[in-house]
């Protein structure tokens, strides 16, 4: 799938729409979801143009890669949720209902948050 230059993601770090910044540098930022499902609900993804991980692995440097994994580390220590744990999750496509075409990762934490699917 082309990425859509148009699509919030991008729109937001264009500036063209507000957002509750938890963390920026150089290759990602993170901020609030807008309807958080969990105390902490914390969308983080990389600056570059990359509509999944497929493109992400295939196309992005080796220091943006290597960046992201660590901005979600530090954004989960920053929103202390390195005890209590926390759960990241990825919707790629279709199937899992990816609304915005831009690769991100949902952090959430701050309860317990039961199953990963709900059963059939
Ligand atoms: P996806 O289904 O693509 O994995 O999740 C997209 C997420 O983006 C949803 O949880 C949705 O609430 C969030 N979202 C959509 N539009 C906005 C927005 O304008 N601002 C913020 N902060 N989050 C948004």
């Amino acid at each position: 799938m082309a990425y859509d230059r148009n699509n919030v993601f991008a729109r937001i770090l264009r500036g063209e729409i507000p957002c509750q910044k938890v963390y920026e540098d150089a290759h990602v930022l993170a901020f609030n979801d807008i309807r958080p499902q969990a105390p902490v609900h914390v969308l983080l993804f990389p600056k570059g143009e990359y509509v999944s991980v497929d493109g992400f692995a295939a196309k992005a440097s080796a220091g943006e890669q290597a960046g992201f994994i660590v901005a979600v580390g530090k954004v989960a220590r920053q929103d202390g949720l390195a005890e209590s744990g926390y759960r990241t999750l990825a919707n790629h496509g279709a199937d899992p209902g990816q609304e915005v075409p831009h690769f991100h990762v949902h952090i959430f934490g701050g309860k317990r948050l039961g199953r990963m699917l709900p059963r059939e």
